[in-house]
């Protein structure tokens, strides 16, 4: 395994190499960042549903799951990173093989749920159902338990907040669906950026570890992952990362699978929907490995611990535009 470069005080213009470690006062925060993957196919994405791709048309496109996870995994072994993969039931139910690929590579693997829906289309009853299902067919490939959820689309906002109560009371360990931005399908802009104890409106608590922002100018700037960590120069989420760690936390970076697959079959859909899901898929891989050779990254898992204890603030969800105490 190759040992990860130290971050660099500032890092270096796109082409060049970095600059001399160590010459900043050490950060509040110097354990590992957090690295997640969310598995599931190029045509599962919400926009892909959005344009009219529905699970009864999923068997009408080719899986391109497998390869594609096979170079996340040689990314991460390269730089002796590991990540939590928060997968998809259904990649479990028909492409149980990549499950496993992932788990004896030692990652974690956590649930995504089964069919990648948005948690206001599901509702308490159904979404309990859906966790139950998804942790059943992950937990048999696994061989361990699963301890945290993250939902698709990134879909616990206020209105969605009873989710928290039915994680908690299924007994996970820890959450990461809020995105503290502003943004017109999801998010919860004025929700800790930092892991913190998530309130449900029914009481229940869960960690919550949310995605990476970058705090500039009064606003989070979105940079943990998808399109943003696609389409910003990469400076950005490194700035993000330092960030975060100056605040005493590690920062939650985020990719899929087909991020890092620019030759998929092309998607039916509408020209913004087209430049979120393509924009900058052929520098993807290139970027994974620039931030894994300058950042630390391990799974929730392994920081589990440590992050419950040191998640001090409680913040409460769907209660209006929520409060924090
Ligand atoms: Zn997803």
């Amino acid at each position: 395994m190759t040992r990860p470069t130290p971050e660099p005080a500032d890092p270096a213009p796109p082409g060049q190499s970095p600059a001399t470690p160590g010459r900043r006062s050490a950060p509040d925060f110097d354990g590992p960042h957090l690295l997640s993957v969310d598995v599931e196919e190029y045509f599962q994405v919400e926009a892909a549903a959005r344009a009219g791709v529905s699970p009864r048309h999923w068997a009408d496109y080719p899986n391109r799951l497998g390869p594609a996870v096979d170079r996340v995994l040689a990314a991460l072994a390269d730089h002796g990173a590991s990540a939590t993969f928060f997968i998809l039931g259904w990649v479990a139910r028909h492409e149980p093989e990549v499950v496993r690929r992932i788990a004896d590579a030692g990652h974690e693997i956590a649930s995504h749920g089964m069919e990648h829906r948005m948690l206001q289309h599901l509702g308490p009853d159904p979404f309990r159902q859906d966790l139950a299902d998804a942790r059943r067919l992950l937990e048999d490939l696994a061989g361990r338990p699963v301890l945290g959820y993250r939902a698709p689309t990134f879909s616990i906002t206020h209105a969605t907040a009873w989710a928290i109560d039915v994680l908690a009371e299924a007994g996970y360990r820890y959450d990461s669906s809020v995105f503290p931005v502003r943004h017109d399908r999801y998010g919860v802009p004025d929700a800790p950026t930092v892991p913190h104890r998530a309130v449900g409106p029914g009481g229940g608590e869960i960690l919550e570890i949310p995605p990476l922002t970058l705090r500039l100018a009064g606003v989070n700037w979105p940079m943990a992952g998808g399109g943003y960590l696609r389409l910003f120069p990469r400076r950005l989420p490194a700035r993000a990362l330092r960030q975060a760690a100056r605040r005493g936390a590690p920062g939650m970076i985020y990719l899929h699978p087909w991020e890092l697959d620019p030759d998929q079959p092309e998607l039916p859909l509408a020209r913004l929907a087209r430049f979120r899901h393509r924009v900058g898929l052929a520098g993807t891989e290139v970027k994974l490995r620039w931030l894994l050779a300058r950042f630390r990254f391990t799974s929730v898992r392994e920081r589990l611990e440590d992050l419950r204890e040191q998640a001090q603030d409680v913040y409460t969800y769907g209660q209006g535009a929520g409060s924090a105490t």
